[in-house]
């Protein structure tokens, strides 16, 4: 029973989790919908991201910034100018390729920070082939801008020409002084945002791995400069819990920190957490000291000041920064990945069960109810509709009792309720744990409460 991506993206398919974006017009390559169960599940992994760094937290509030800014944006942060991939053609069967991405296959290591030059020689002294024609004949390196342009207003010249932004974190560093001012937060404190980025991936894949379109979950964290490397640290401990206590599986996740060669020019401290998934190690959580390099571009590009004034230091500093930077999109797939499962139940009989042993907190639906007999069905729907004020529930009444309990396992529901012919004179249903498959007997009255602690994270 082995773990393979086809499988998951079938199971995706077949039970509503994601969909190829467009079908009916024969797809948009490497764009995805998120269907009934995928929105869902999807909302509870950003629910459950806001809860721990933003409901729960002493130091940090919520940001949703637009996502269309003053292109000025982009050329204080570095991205008009530095935010490109290099990119080369083969030029036998015209495919485009990341020379970067070609060499790191190679080597099983990041290439960060070689040059063109540096690339191209590596890749002729090796003889790096194609990956898709095995030809070595390929074009020059050249940069290849990723970020997404379009046009405000109604002529499409330079001058209306905006991006759509590629991370959500400028839209936060811009709206440092409002934050500051407005929630009156002291030094360190942080800024959080879920939105989506854009960027016009070369090679995107590995289903929603690597996407163009997709959603960030990134926190902005002010401190102290000499504070930094601390912060550094406690993010880096905070985000490993955070996937932890999702129930993710520790043997397939690992903390890579970035060695000097690899960190970016203004960023001090860089680990990415990566995740095992059935492609291999991927990159699911950046988390970078990034100093103070954003607020001092901005203050430089803008003309305004973005110090902050330390009362208790009584002194003016531009704080610096932790970012703790996090794809829904990824991690969403880390956590299908991770908690797919193929279970012999009866090995004599043969039976096995596919089964989602999602954390409850994110499971679509937490809990299905299931009338034994269509007769039930009207006493049953009471129920149901009892605990949809509270959660996500299913009904289904079609099929026998075995067939529902596998298509809830399927689909990661932790709880099944069953409501029998005694249900009516002892108030009492069945409720089915997915994992141990044990039955217990529970008072109705008391459901909602039952499964509310069940799923609390
Ligand atoms: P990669 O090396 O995989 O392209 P990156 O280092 O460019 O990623 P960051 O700019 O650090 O990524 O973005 C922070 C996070 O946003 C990543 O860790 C990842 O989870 C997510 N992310 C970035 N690009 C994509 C994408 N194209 N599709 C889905 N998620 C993405």
């Amino acid at each position: 029973t082995e773990k393979t991506m086809e499988k998951i993206v079938a199971l995706c398919k077949s039970r509503g989790f994601v969909y190829p974006g467009s079908e009916i017009y024969g797809g948009l390559s490497n764009s995805w919908d998120y269907g009934p169960l995928g929105v869902e599940f999807k909302n509870n992994v950003k629910r459950a991201w806001w809860k721990k760094f933003v409901q729960e937290s002493p130091t940090n509030v919520g940001l949703d910034a637009a996502i269309l800014m003053n292109p000025e944006v982009w050329v204080a942060s570095g991205h008009v100018g530095g935010f490109s991939d290099p990119l080369m053609d083969c030029r036998d069967c015209k495919t485009r390729h990341r020379a970067d991405k070609l060499i790191e296959d190679f080597t099983g290591e990041p290439a960060d920070g070689w040059s063109n030059q540096q690339m191209m020689d590596f890749i002729k002294e090796h003889d790096i082939k194609c990956p898709n024609c095995g030809s070595s004949n390929f074009t020059d390196i050249r940069q290849f801008n990723l970020m997404f342009k379009t046009f405000q207003g109604v002529t499409e010249d330079a001058k209306n020409e905006l991006y759509l932004r590629p991370e959500t974190a400028q839209g936060i560093f811009v709206n440092f002084n409002n934050i500051q001012r407005t929630t009156r937060k002291k030094v360190p404190f942080g800024v959080c945002q879920v939105g989506k980025s854009f960027r016009n991936e070369i090679t995107p894949g590995n289903f929603i791995f690597r996407i163009r379109e997709f959603e960030q979950m990134e926190c902005e964290f002010f401190c102290k400069p000499g504070t930094d490397l601390e912060w550094f640290e406690y993010w880096r401990g905070f985000c490993r819990d955070w996937l932890l206590s999702l129930g993710m599986t520790e043997e397939n996740m690992r903390l890579r920190d970035h060695a000097k060669e690899e960190l970016s020019f203004y960023s001090k401290a860089t680990t990415d957490i990566e995740y095992l998934f059935p492609f291999g190690w991927g990159e699911l959580w950046g988390i970078a000291d990034r100093t103070d390099y954003d607020l001092k571009q901005h203050q430089e590009h803008s003309g305004k000041s973005l110090e902050y004034f330390d009362q208790e230091a009584n002194e003016r500093y531009i704080p610096y920064v932790v970012e703790p930077s996090l794809g829904a999109d990824r991690v969403t797939l880390a956590f299908l990945c991770d908690a797919y499962d193929e279970e012999v139940v009866d090995a004599e009989k043969k039976d096995t069960r596919v089964v989602m042993h999602l954390h409850p907190a994110l499971a679509p639906f937490k809990a299905a109810v299931l009338p034994l007999s269509k007769k039930l069905n009207d006493k049953a729907q009471e129920v149901y509709n009892r605990l949809t004020k509270h959660f996500m529930v299913d009904y289904d009444d079609a099929g026998s009792i075995g067939k529902r309990y596998r298509r809830q396992d399927e689909i990661g529901t932790p709880y099944c309720i069953t409501y029998d012919f005694d249900s009516e004179t002892d108030g009492c249903v069945t409720v089915r744990d997915r994992d141990s498959m044990e039955q217990e007997r529970v008072k109705i009255d008391d459901l909602v409460h039952y499964i509310l602690k069940k799923i609390q994270f």
